[in-house]
């Protein structure tokens, strides 16, 4: 079984609740899709866990905005990028500030992973989408706004694709389609004659108005959605404790928004 992380966002609490959920199944190995930093208040202690324990790590838009710089952020996503970046130049170790840059400037934008087995021989893994992997968002809406978008998206993947970027998890369809994890109770059955693009949603800043921390885990023929609840009063005190970042970063992980 293979888990699937993604946007951490910086929350170490967030993260260290999903690890801890990790630990507790039979889980070979974790790929982490990108966003481990921005917008939270601890970055450098969630590269740390997420070198430790993902044996993927691919890069995010917010990854790549604290590495090179922030493109189509509002204000608050681009200050916190920048006080990131601060925290990496401020680390006083220098092994350790070279290896969070080394980190950072190595990950790769896809990976595939192939599997000996006809019905399903090829996943793919990005932050954003096949098309465009560090930036493109794929919205529940585009279902219905842009089914010509989704037919495109689909065309780039042959069986099963695992994205990030939106915080909000589903299971996209080529029809098109798009189910929420509450409307599959959890759990997408996979059709071997069918491509379906995964959104695993998001560990440390969840959207979809749950408020506990996300991932998604790959089973032999199945792909599990997991909640975890975790200690967001925490979270949200250590955001309001950094002049940098804005409030909104941390009152918004209540909501789950
Ligand atoms: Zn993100």
């Amino acid at each position: 079984m293979i888990a699937i992380i993604s946007d951490i966002h910086s929350n170490t609490d967030a993260l260290e609740a999903v690890l801890a959920d990790i630990a507790g199944r039979n889980v070979e190995q974790i790929i982490c899709l990108g966003d481990v930093v921005g917008y939270g208040p601890q970055p450098k202690q969630c590269m740390e866990l997420v070198m430790d324990n993902a044996s993927v790590t691919l890069m995010g838009n917010h990854d790549y905005a604290v590495l090179y710089e922030p493109s189509k952020f509002n204000a608050g996503a681009e200050n916190a990028c920048f006080w990131t970046r601060q925290q990496i130049e401020q680390e006083t170790n220098p092994k350790k500030r070279a290896r969070f840059w080394d980190f950072i400037s190595s990950m790769p934008v896809k990976h595939v992973i192939r599997f000996d087995r006809a019905d399903l021989a090829e996943v793919v893994f990005v932050h954003g989408s096949p098309r465009r992997p560090v930036n493109e968002y794929i919205f529940p809406d585009d279902i219905y706004s842009n089914p010509g978008k989704i037919q495109s998206i689909f065309e780039r993947f042959s069986n099963l694709c695992f994205v990030g970027h939106t915080h909000v998890p589903g299971v996209f369809l080529d029809s098109p389609d798009f189910y929420s994890p509450e409307e599959i109770e959890g759990v997408f059955e996979i059709d071997p004659g069918r491509k379906a693009l995964i959104n695993v949603g998001s560990v440390g800043q969840p959207r979809d108005r749950d408020p506990r921390a996300c991932y998604a885990i790959l089973e032999e023929d199945k792909v599990r959605f997991i909640r975890v609840a975790y200690d967001v009063e925490t979270a949200v005190t250590k955001v309001l404790a950094v002049p940098e970042l804005d409030n909104y970063l941390g009152n918004r992980l209540k909501e789950g928004r």
